[in-house]
């Protein structure tokens, strides 16, 4: 067999997915760019307070995975920087990388991952909710910080007595918004409105739901005990309204288990939104001839889960919502056809 330890893979995004790609191509001898517009790596893991299933610190994750990253020397990793434009030169592609400061640089890859990651659909759309007119309507990426904020504050946090987490905005809605279910917020509310009573134990945390979704491995347990030993007051219905009073929000729903409409008075609504594909994701796709789907998420060649492109290869959360062990597998999976593809025997050559 020979090996061509001279290949170069340009890995663009840096969170869970992109840093895991971009390790195991590089303890593999070859050659990698890491691209990441942001000044720092991690993605949106970087951002969270806690975990699902195990109440983990996802920050120990990420300085774990940046440290191996920053031990392999095959690894450039280039923060600040997006991807200007891309050509075709033969089997390989010439990209023009922009700084932050406007410089441009170019490189060659003989092969590309993208892992640029999803953000939370703009939910303002749902006027009824208040989003982005009531300061205390958030979304659930803004609760996370407030998560931090009340951790970091103790004794002397400004408490909220009442929390409502909305389940589904902008998720299994064909008329506002996605058909989809976003498949990651069952999982992340339970979550928050666990950690809400772990930090403010005299709070009260409802989660109004549709039905909730946990197939994983821990997932029903960890629901379970947020509803029983939390105790997190899940209620069943959609909820029709955020009214502010007196300096409070009032929840209107209804209650789909009793049939009766509800009032909840409280002081923050979190709104679980729909996970969508991160801007420019369709533009960046285009440049290097990848495929997206109806929605704008990364899409796989028929046959191969991790390739959308010749030489193009994806994982994590540009190809659909997924948590952070499904991202760094993906990562993983991505690399090894990457690797497979530098290490390729020609037809016939044993
Ligand atoms: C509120 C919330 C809570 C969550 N809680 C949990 C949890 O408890 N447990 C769990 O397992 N999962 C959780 N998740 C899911 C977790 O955040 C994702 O699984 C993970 O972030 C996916 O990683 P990724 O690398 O695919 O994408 P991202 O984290 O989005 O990373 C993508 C990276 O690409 C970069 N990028 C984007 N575009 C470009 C570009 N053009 N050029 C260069 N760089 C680019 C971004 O800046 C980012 O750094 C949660 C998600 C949300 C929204
Ligand atoms: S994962 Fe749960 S909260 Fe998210 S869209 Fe699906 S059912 Fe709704």
């Amino acid at each position: 067999m020979t090996t061509n330890l001279d290949k170069k893979a340009l890995v663009v995004g840096a969170g869970l997915a992109g840093m895991e790609a971009a390790i195991k191509i590089g303890q593999a001898g070859y050659e990698v760019y890491l691209v990441e517009k942001e000044n720092t790596m991690g993605g949106v893991t970087g951002q969270l307070f806690s975990s699902f299933p195990r109440w983990e610190n996802p920050r120990e994750l990420v300085d774990n995975r940046i440290q191996t990253i920053n031990q392999i020397e095959k690894i450039r990793v280039l923060t600040t920087t997006t991807v200007q434009s891309a050509r075709r030169e033969g089997e390989a592609f010439v990209v023009d990388l922009q700084k932050a400061d406007g410089q441009v640089e170019q490189v060659a890859a003989d092969a590309v991952v993208l892992a640029t990651g999803f953000e939370l659909m703009d939910v303002s759309v749902y006027g009824e909710y208040g989003y982005g007119i009531y300061p205390n309507v958030v979304n659930s990426l803004e609760f996370e910080d407030k998560l931090r904020e009340w951790s970091a504050a103790g004794s002397k946090a400004d408490r909220p007595k009442s929390i409502a987490f909305f389940k589904c905005v902008g998720s299994r809605d064909r008329s506002k918004g996605n058909p989809y279910c976003s498949k990651i917020c069952c999982m992340y509310t339970a979550k928050q409105a666990g950690l809400t009573k772990d930090l403010l134990p005299e709070a009260k945390a409802y989660v109004f739901y549709m039905d909730y979704r946990a197939a994983g491995k821990e997932y029903e347990e960890f629901v379970r005990s947020v509803i029983e030993t939390k105790h997190v007051r899940y209620v069943r219905g959609r909820p029709s309204k955020v009214l502010p009073e007196n300096g409070r929000l009032v929840v209107r729903a209804e209650d789909t288990l009793m049939g009766v409409p509800i009032e909840v008075e409280v002081d923050m609504v979190v709104l679980a939104s729909a996970i969508v594909p991160r801007e420019g994701t369709r533009v960046l796709a285009g440049m290097f001839g990848a495929l997206t789907d109806q929605y704008g998420f990364i899409e796989n060649v028929p046959f191969e889960l991790r390739q959308t492109g010749n030489g193009v290869f994806f994982a994590g959360a540009c190809g659909f919502a997924v948590e952070t062990a499904g991202a760094q597998a993906q990562g993983a999976a991505a690399a090894a056809d990457v690797v497979a593809l530098f290490n390729r025997v020609p037809q016939g050559v044993k």
